[in-house]
C-alpha cells in the first residue's frame, strides 16, 4: 500500500504531478503522512479504467458480486483493529467510535451482498398487460461508471454506504476521499487487491475538491455522481450534473432538532441529547444541534446537561478515558470558534463551554458548548456549525414544538424524547426529517434509509433505496403470443 500513489486499474499508479497533501493528527497537529494529490489527468486515467472494467463487471451476476462484497467485509473484519486505529489517528475520534465505524462498514458490505443476490431474482420479472395484449419484462441494470465523493467526518462509513451498493448494482467506481482524511479509504485499494476484485472496478484518486472532485463531477465518462458533503459544494456538484443531465445523489448538511417533552425520562434524555451533539465532537450531519425543551422541565434538564457536559473527558483518541476528541481539522476548529464568537457577539447566554479546552497545548480541542434561549433568527440556531455546540430553546406545547422544529432549511434527522408513545408517533409524522429517533441514541442500520428532506439533500442511501440509486430500470415490451 502506498500513500504516494493512486489505486487505478488494479494497481498502485504514480500520480501525474508531484503534488502532496499533508495529513494531520488533529490531537497533536503533527503531520502523520504525505499523500499524493492528483489532478484532472489522474481522474481521466481512473475514469478510463472504470469504463473498460464496466464492460465485463456489468455482466457479472448479482451472486458473483455478492461474493466479492462478502470477501471485502471479511477482509475489513480481519483488519478491523488496524483500520480503526488509522481512522482514529487521522480523524481524532476516540478509538471506540472508530471501531463502531468499522463495524458499520462491515455490516453495510454484508447487507448489500444480500441485496446483490436478490437482484438476480428481480431480473426479467414479467408484467403482463393482458387487456392490452402485451407483456413487459423489467430489467434492473447498473447506472454505469460512478463518481463517489466523500467528506471527512465518518470517512470509512460514508465510503461503504456508496461503494457497497454501487458494486452490488454492477457499477464501476472512481472514489475521491476527503483530502483531510484519506488514509483509511486508501486501504480499500489494498482490500480490493486482496479479494481479487477485477482491475478497474474500484479506483481511488486523492486530492483537493477543485483538483480532483470538480474534474470528476465534470467528466463526460461519469454516468452518476454520489456526493456527501457541504451544501456549498453540493450546489456546484449539482450544477455540473445539470450540464450533462447526469444522475446525482446528494447527502448534505443538517441542523436537526431534538424535542424533549415534560414526561421524558430525564436520565435517558441527558444521554441521548449529549450523544446527539457531542459524539464525533459534534461533526455529524445528523447532529441534533437544536434542543427544544418543554418549559416546565427546562430548569432541571439544563442543570443536568450542564454538569454532564462538564464531566466529558476530552483527550487523545488512543487514551481509553477519552469521551470526546478534537475537531478533525484546523479549518473546522476555526469555523466552530467563529460561530462561538458570533454567539457571544449576539449576546447569547452560555450555559457551559465556549472555549478552547483547558490542558491542551496542541490539538483542535473545543469544550462541549451549550447556548440557551437562542433566538430563532440567530445564525447559531439556523446554520450548521458542525462541532460540539448545542443551541437550546423552550416550548410550551406540542404544536409549538413541531413548528419550531420544522422552521429550518434542513431536514435530515430529529430526536423525540417522551414517555407517551402516541405523541411520539404523532410528532414523528409531523416532522420534516429523513430519520427520526424516539428515546434513543442515533442508531443506524444498513436496512434503514439515510438522507434528508429539504436542503439536506436528494435521494437516500442505505436500504433498498441505496441500491436503487445505482440502478437504471429498463422495460422490454412485446405483444403476447
Ligand atoms: P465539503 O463539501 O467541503 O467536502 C466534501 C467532499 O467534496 C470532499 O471530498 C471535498 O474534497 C470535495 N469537494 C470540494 N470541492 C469540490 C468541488 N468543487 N467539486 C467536487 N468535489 C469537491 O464537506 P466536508 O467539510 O468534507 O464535510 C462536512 C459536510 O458534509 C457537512 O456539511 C456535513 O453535514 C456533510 N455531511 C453530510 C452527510 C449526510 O449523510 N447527509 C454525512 C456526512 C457529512
Amino acid at each position: 500500500m502506498s500513500y504516494d500513489k493512486f489505486f487505478i486499474d488494479g494497481h498502485w499508479v504514480a500520480p501525474s504531478t508531484d503534488a502532496c497533501l499533508a495529513v494531520i493528527n488533529p490531537a497533536t497537529e503533527e503531520v502523520i503522512a504525505e499523500v499524493a494529490a492528483g489532478g484532472p489527468q489522474d481522474v481521466d486515467l481512473a475514469v478510463s479504467a472504470a469504463r473498460r472494467a464496466f464492460a465485463d463487471w456489468r455482466r457479472t451476476s448479482g451472486a458473483e458480486r455478492a461474493g466479492y462484497l462478502r470477501a471485502i467485509a471479511r477482509a475489513i473484519e480481519a483488519r478491523a483493529g488496524e483500520l480503526a486505529a488509522i481512522s482514529s489517528r487521522n480523524n481524532g475520534k476516540p478509538l471506540f467510535e472508530a471501531e463502531i465505524d468499522i463495524g458499520d462498514a462491515i455490516a453495510t458490505y454484508d447487507y448489500y451482498a444480500g441485496l446483490a443476490e436478490q437482484l438476480d431474482e428481480r431480473q426479467n420479472v414479467p408484467v403482463v398487460l393482458a387487456a392490452e395484449g402485451f407483456e413487459s419484462r423489467t430489467r434492473l441494470e447498473p447506472a454505469g461508471v460512478v463518481g463517489l465523493i466523500v467528506p471527512w467526518n465518518f470517512p470509512f462509513v460514508t465510503t461503504a454506504w456508496k461503494v457497497a451498493p454501487a458494486l452490488a448494482a454492477g457499477c464501476t467506481i472512481v472514489l475521491k476521499p476527503s483530502e483531510v482524511t484519506p488514509l483509511v479509504e486508501l486501504q480499500m485499494g489494498e482490500i480490493a487487491q486482496q479479494v481479487g476484485l477485477p482491475a478497474g472496478v474500484l479506483n481511488i484518486v486523492n486530492g483537493s475538491g477543485p483538483d480532483v472532485g470538480a474534474p470528476l463531477t465534470n467528466h463526460p465518462g461519469i454516468d452518476k455522481v454520489s456526493f456527501t458533503g457541504s451544501n456549498r459544494v453540493g450546489e456546484t456538484v449539482m450544477q455540473s450534473a445539470a450540464k450533462q443531465i447526469q444522475s446525482v445523489s446528494l447527502e448534505l448538511g443538517g441542523k436537526s432538532p431534538m424535542l424533549v417533552f415534560e414526561d421524558a425520562d430525564l436520565d435517558g434524555a441527558v444521554e441521548w441529547i449529549l450523544g446527539g451533539i457531542f459524539y464525533n465532537a459534534g461533526q455529524m450531519c445528523s447532529a441534533t444541534s437544536r434542543l427544544l425543551v418543554q418549559e416546565r422541565i427546562a430548569p432541571q434538564l439544563l442543570e443536568r446537561l450542564k454538569s454532564a457536559s462538564e464531566a466529558i473527558t476530552l483527550g487523545d483518541s488512543f487514551d481509553t478515558n477519552t469521551q470526546m476528541g478534537p475537531l478533525t481539522s484546523a479549518a473546522q476548529y476555526q469555523t466552530v470558534q467563529a460561530y462561538i464568537e458570533r454567539g457571544r457577539a449576539e449576546g447569547l447566554q452560555l450555559l457551559t463551554g465556549g472555549n478552547r479546552a483547558a490542558g491542551f497545548d496542541r490539538g483542535y480541542f473545543i469544550e462541549p458548548t451549550i447556548f440557551v434561549d437562542v433566538p430563532t433568527d440567530s445564525a447559531l440556531w439556523r446554520e450548521e456549525i458542525f462541532g460540539p455546540v448545542l443551541c437550546v430553546r423552550t416550548f410550551t406545547d406540542e404544536a409549538e414544538a413541531i413548528r419550531l422544529a420544522n422552521d429550518n432549511d434542513f431536514g435530515l434527522a430529529a430526536g423525540i424524547i417522551t414517555a407517551d408513545g402516541q405523541r411520539a408517533q404523532r410528532v414523528s409524522e409531523a416532522l420534516d426529517a429523513g430519520h427520526i429517533w424516539i428515546n434513543s441514541l442515533q442508531v443506524v442500520f444498513p436496512e434503514t434509509s439515510w438522507g434528508g428532506f429539504k436542503r439536506s439533500g436528494i435521494g437516500r442511501e442505505l436500504g433498498p433505496w441505496g441500491l436503487s440509486a445505482y440502478l437504471e430500470v429498463k422495460h422490454i415490451t412485446r405483444p403476447l403470443d
